[in-house]
């Protein structure tokens, strides 16, 4: 008797990638790790499960993310709270101060990989997305708070993309929002009436993530709140001013947005997006800024830090409006075959061709030639080599170049001798 499974499918919010798209991943990785070297940037990969204790520390009680996007669990092992990582940089704060990065120099870093979240998943919004996540540790800025924001506009470049703006803001420093939040609280209490659910329950715990509302009902009282910019000292000033200047310097485009708060506690000073109109809805693709006291926070010795995360989604979204993705073949030559000989002659022969470079398939299993052009016609393949019992005994590979119809016949078909293949056809191709 057979028993019949319903057919099991990935989870809500948590997408595939297939063949076909996953190129156009592979060459933005590439991209970004020249992109990232070119600024003395260097990888590091933590583990996707941590303590859950880190991020509710790292990132904030009061935060969506840790009231009600994370995914967490009991270890069933030993009891143990653990939760998939819904962001880079506490871990990567966490390695660096158990590692003991910190002590010596600062460190350029960077990690590439999928983050988790229980949104409601739409378009850019999963629940298993990817994050280009840069820190920059140990160094106080701001001309390292700038240089990051230059290397994006760098990034863009070199992708190709240019309708993307900057947003900046200065969140100051603990003293200047203590007194803003002051100001705020009382202003919130005037206008409780406007306040949906959330901003109440967030109006005392955390009065300036009620600013980042999205509820169209709270914008006007938003717009009117005072703003954390205007409660900043002369040193933060100072600091905001910093980078500015190195911006104008780099020729880059800039808006403050005093309402730019960002959806993680920590930050401090410097906070920036960039933002596009082409995404719909979900139109960040990059926020960062400044966490100098996160550092501390987590059990390290007190440094600096400044960083930002690429929404990988997002990006590639924009990337793949402006140029038609193209996907790379399965491989550069098919090798076709005819009889047990020939395979294995094929399969060796396919070997040299991999030493010279080249992408190679062996067709596997046995076809007739009409089928095996088929799938080398299929394959993406710029050649078929074929082999059959003549040209085993000749020592001489046939050659049919098949993406080259506007040839004259004489140069889409050749007959190469074994030992000239791998140069010949790596001359062509
Ligand atoms: P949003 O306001 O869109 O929820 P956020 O403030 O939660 O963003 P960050 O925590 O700063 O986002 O994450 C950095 C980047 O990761 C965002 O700018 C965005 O490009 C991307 N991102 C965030 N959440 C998601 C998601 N659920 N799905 C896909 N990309 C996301
Ligand atoms: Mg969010």
């Amino acid at each position: 008797m057979t028993q019949s499974f319903q057919k099991l499918r990935a989870l809500t919010g948590m997408k595939d990638i297939l063949p076909d798209s996953s190129s156009q991943w592979e060459q933005l990785e590439e991209t970004v790790r020249q992109w990232l070297a070119s600024y003395g940037y260097r990888n590091m990969r933590t583990p996707v499960l941590e303590h859950t204790q880190l991020f509710a520390r790292g990132i904030g009680e009061v935060t969506d993310i840790v009231e009600k996007e994370m995914y967490s669990f009991t270890d069933s092992l030993n009891g143990d709270k653990l939760t998939m990582r819904p962001e880079f940089t506490a871990g990567m704060v966490r390695a660096a101060i158990e590692h003991n990065l910190l002590y010596d120099r600062p460190h350029r870093v960077y990690a590439m990989g999928p983050v988790f979240r229980h949104e409601r998943p739409q378009r850019g919004r999963y629940r298993q997305f990817h994050q280009i996540d840069v820190e920059a540790l140990g160094l106080p800025g701001p001309d390292v708070d700038a240089e990051l924001i230059v290397m994006l506009g760098r990034l863009w470049k070199i992708l190709g993309l240019n309708d993307i703006r900057l947003e900046i803001n200065s969140l100051g420093q603990a003293e200047e929002r203590a007194a803003h939040r002051e100001a705020l609280v009382t202003y919130l209490e005037q206008h409780k009436h406007v306040l949906d659910e959330e901003g109440q329950r967030r109006m005392y715990s955390n009065p300036l993530r009620v600013l980042d509302t999205k509820n169209p009902a709270m914008q006007d009282m938003a717009n009117n709140a005072p703003k954390l910019f205007e409660f900043l000292g002369e040193e933060s000033l100072a600091h905001y001013r910093g980078v500015c200047d190195r911006l104008d310097d780099a020729g880059i485009a800039y808006t403050l947005n005093t309402r730019l708060v960002r959806g993680l506690d920590y930050y401090n000073l410097t906070v920036f997006e960039w933002v596009t109109d082409r995404l719909g809805a979900q139109g960040t693709v990059c926020g960062g800024g400044r966490y100098d006291g996160l550092i501390e926070l987590l059990g390290g010795k007190s440094a600096p830090a400044v960083g930002f995360a690429i929404g990988v989604e997002r990006l590639l979204d924009l990337c793949s409006q402006q140029d038609q993705a193209q996907s790379l073949p399965e491989c550069q030559i098919y090798m076709i075959h005819q009889g047990d000989a020939a395979q294995r002659q094929a399969s060796l022969l396919a070997e040299q061709l991999r030493d010279h470079g080249l992408r190679v398939l062996v067709h596997a299993g046995s076809a007739g030639f009409k089928s095996q052009f088929k799938r080398a016609d299929n394959s993406g393949a710029a050649a078929a080599v074929i082999l059959g019992e003549n040209e085993l005994s000749a020592k001489t590979a046939s050659v049919k170049w098949l993406r080259a119809a506007d040839l004259p016949a004489e140069q889409q078909q050749q007959s190469i001798a074994f030992d000239q293949l791998a140069t010949e056809l790596k001359a062509r191709i």
